[in-house]
């Protein structure tokens, strides 16, 4: 029989059989210690072992991750959206061997309960067209730096930090608790001749979120209406004649407070706090401060199960800035036309 391409396999003949007997009734799940989560149902318990992995993986490096849950797991492992890699297994007493073999390889044990997961991030410079910077050096760099919340459990809620590098955000910056996105500053500097031969220019005119892009018939290309473009660089994905990349002024914004959960308040988008801060590789210490700077405020100053965004709404986003002594500039002020809630529309905020 021919086969046909139909997608993916049904997930559920994947599944461990403890949670196969568990589907839809689980009961409730603790944090014995960093790192291992405990889920429990009407069938017993299931056991998750939560490692970082670098995200980029060669082929040697998953067999080797796919030996340990043979021999530990019944081959049961997943990984998850945030670039960890969870060990599945119904068994308690393989949850010590499975945590010793992951650090023998150098996978760190850790990113649950009130701790920093594994940051999510998008592809930088090596892998991408629009990039304003890199992903996954920068990430590099932050994770080595906060390294000690990522094995311990100490923070007020979870943290979630994500990397975008550029506006198209295919990261998940715009709901996480610290995002930092990869910003160009200039309009597309155009290639004519580029655009002649290479672009279909309908197609041109209409990526373009902000209408900015105009047909220009008498000389078969196009031209932009500069006060309207926002330097997304979506342009640059349909014509390699619209130049965005910018040494001199790309660089980097941060955004705090989003969330995606709908635990205690409703989910919300991050909003930006820093507008700029300059690419400076290999090891952007700037941006590696402004991260920790934000973590450690909020550390020192939110309740117990409070996340980044809960903390900042209760105390007032004016007493945030104050607090952090970050400063507020009218580079935050986000007048989008389609934008519902901003500084500017919020009545709460009084600067
Ligand atoms: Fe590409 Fe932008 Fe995604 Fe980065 S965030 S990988 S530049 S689409
Ligand atoms: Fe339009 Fe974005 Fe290109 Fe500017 S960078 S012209 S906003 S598509």
């Amino acid at each position: 029989m021919a086969m046909i391409d139909n997608g993916p396999p049904d997930f559920h003949e994947y599944l461990p059989t403890i949670i196969k007997e568990n589907y839809g009734k689980w009961l409730y799940h603790e944090h014995p210690r960093p790192g291992v989560l405990k889920h429990v149902g009407p069938a017993g318990a299931l056991y998750s072992v939560r490692v970082g992995e670098p995200r980029l993986m060669s082929v040697d490096s998953i067999r080797a991750v796919c030996d340990i849950a043979d021999e530990f797991c019944d081959g049961h492992l997943r990984f998850t959206s945030r670039n960890n890699i969870e060990f599945l297994t119904p068994d308690e007493s393989k949850v010590l061997p499975i945590i010793e073999r992951c650090e023998e390889m150098g996978y760190p044990v850790g990113g649950t309960g009130n701790s920093l997961s594994n940051i999510v991030h998008t592809q930088g410079w090596v892998h991408c067209h629009t990039p304003a910077s890199d992903a996954s050096g920068i990430v590099k760099a932050i994770m080595d730096d906060l390294f000690e919340y990522f094995g311990t459990q100490v923070l007020p809620n979870k943290l979630h930090i994500a990397m975008a590098c550029c506006l198209n955000m295919c990261g998940a910056a715009h709901c996480s608790d610290i995002s930092i996105v990869g910003i160009h500053r200039t309009v597309p500097r155009m290639d004519h001749e580029a655009i002649r031969k290479n672009t279909e220019i309908p197609s041109l005119v209409a990526c373009c979120p902000t209408a900015a892009i105009r047909p220009d018939p008498k000389n078969k290309s196009v031209s932009v209406v500069e006060e309207r473009c926002m330097y997304c660089g979506n342009c640059y994905t349909m014509s390699p004649g619209m130049h965005i990349m910018d040494a001199e002024n790309d660089g980097l914004a941060i955004m705090v407070g989003g969330k995606v959960s709908t635990a205690r308040t409703d989910p919300s988008f991050s909003r930006m706090v820093i507008p700029f801060l300059p690419n400076n590789p290999p090891r952007w210490p700037e941006t590696v401060e402004a991260v920790r700077h934000i973590v450690e405020v909020w550390v020192e100053n939110a309740r117990k199960g409070e996340r980044l965004g809960e903390w900042i709404e209760r105390i007032g986003w004016e007493r945030f800035f104050s607090i952090s002594g970050i400063p507020f500039s009218d580079k935050l002020i986000d007048d989008y036309i389609f934008s519902r809630e901003t500084f500017r529309t919020s009545s709460a905020f009084k600067f």
